[in-house]
């Protein structure tokens, strides 16, 4: 993977340091972002797991949102869990304020509370090879519906937990927790490097 490539990962909290792990093992240079200074000159943003509502009530204190919401239109962007529901078009709870950018509805700890949390082997349909990868559901968001130009490359239990819309990536579950790097590599490779 190409080491001149810079991908930020939105720190305002949640589970962003895995994240920065798995881009440093795979040669590319991994960015905290906290202000809209940091995201200048970014070829990626990965907006991670955490609390939806928080990260929401932060992206406005740090006067963040103007500056994401143009990234998520423009760059390759990969939302997992909280960071999926801040890329949506609607959410079942009106305290967060996504960014509009995949057309999903989706609801908030719909797969139950955290001492409900499960992992899961999916299959994800990744550039035509079926790859298994190893699922961590945690409160994790459920999609009730989403628009034709949503393109479901992984479902469980009949409900898609991997897909995309143009230039954005999102996942209902956590991959970053194992060491397995597909869906990291899988971003970089169809996400920034395309939209760079
Ligand atoms: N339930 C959280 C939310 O609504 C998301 C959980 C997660 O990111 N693991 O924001």
């Amino acid at each position: 993977m190409s080491s001149k490539l810079v991908v930020g990962v939105l720190a305002l909290q949640g589970d962003f340091e895995r994240h920065l792990f798995r881009l440093n093992a795979l040669g590319v240079g991994g960015r905290e972002i906290r202000s809209c200074e940091d995201i200048e000159g970014l070829d990626g943003l990965i907006i991670p797991g955490g609390e939806s509502t928080t990260m929401s009530l932060l992206i406005d204190r740090f006067e963040m949102r103007g500056c994401l919401s143009q990234f998520c239109r423009q760059k390759g962007v990969w939302g997992t869990c909280a960071g999926m529901i801040m890329l949506a078009r609607e959410i079942d709870d009106e305290r967060v304020k996504p960014f509009g950018v995949i057309d999903i509805f989706v609801s908030r700890n719909s797969y139950g509370r955290q001492v409900h949390s499960f992992f899961a082997d999916i299959e994800a349909n990744l550039n035509g090879q079926i790859k298994r990868l190893k699922a961590s559901f945690i409160r994790a968001p459920l999609i009730l519906n989403y628009g034709s130009n949503v393109i479901v490359l992984a479902e469980y239990n009949h409900s898609p937990v991997l897909l995309y819309q143009n230039n954005c990536l999102a996942s209902s579950f956590h991959t970053e927790l194992d060491d397995d790097l597909t869906l990291t590599k899988y971003f970089l490779e169809n996400f920034v490097l395309v939209y760079k």
